[in-house]
């Protein structure tokens, strides 16, 4: 089932999951659609934004820059853990990248190293922006991480990915050669997928440490 989730089955899988969601203005009707396609999606790609601040971020991520209009993803992921859902359909966040990695992430095996840019992400993957500088020195707040886990959890389970083997979860840096995204203390995304997997094993709801 690789047919984009509607904003609202969008809206209630994250809820469903425990993911604390702000809506940011027109995010339903927020997109790239008439650039290209949206679908068929087959995983989720998390970034990190190389700013500061969560205000102006959310905006930014809503309405792009001159040379990259937005959205420039689908939810921006704050350091207190809340996501601000900016998009809905394609967005401008995984640029091209390497074909043989998105069929690793179809039939949900490891990854190569990716080293090709001959693949359209944005139709394929949904996008998170995590706020952080990106410099490999800010850390990752538990919070943050958490909702990371979740919200990619919330998107796998709603499409029922993650069962034959790794969960559809992958950094821009795994996808796109010459990326470092996300990185810093508290993030990898070995740890990211494994938890993943673990909220695909429990009910939506469920809380690690009770
Ligand atoms: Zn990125």
């Amino acid at each position: 089932m690789a047919t984009p989730l509607s904003a609202e089955k969008l809206l209630g899988t994250l809820k469903d999951e425990g993911v604390q969601v702000v809506e940011h203005r027109s995010w339903r009707d927020n997109n790239r659609d008439g650039s290209g396609p949206w679908g068929p999606v087959h995983g989720v790609m998390i970034h990190h934004t190389a700013t500061t601040e969560t205000e102006t971020t959310v905006d930014l991520c809503y309405k792009g820059r001159s040379d990259l209009p937005g959205p420039l993803c689908h939810g921006v992921i704050a350091k207190d853990g809340k996501v601000y859902l900016v998009g809905n359909g394609r967005a401008n966040h995984a640029g091209s990248g390497d074909g043989n990695v998105l069929d690793a992430v179809v039939s949900e095996r490891g990854l190569p190293d990716d080293n090709d840019t001959d693949t359209d992400g944005n139709a394929h993957f949904y996008g998170f922006e995590c706020v952080n500088k990106g410099d490999g020195e800010d850390p990752w707040p538990p919070e943050q991480v958490d909702a990371v886990v979740r919200a990619s959890a919330a998107i796998c389970r709603a499409h029922g990915w993650g069962k034959k083997g790794d969960t559809s979860v992958i950094g821009h840096l795994e996808w796109q050669p010459g990326k470092v995204d996300p990185r810093g203390p508290g993030i990898s995304m070995d740890d990211v997928r494994e938890r993943v997997k673990e909220r695909l094993g429990k009910d939506p709801d469920w809380s690690p440490d009770g």
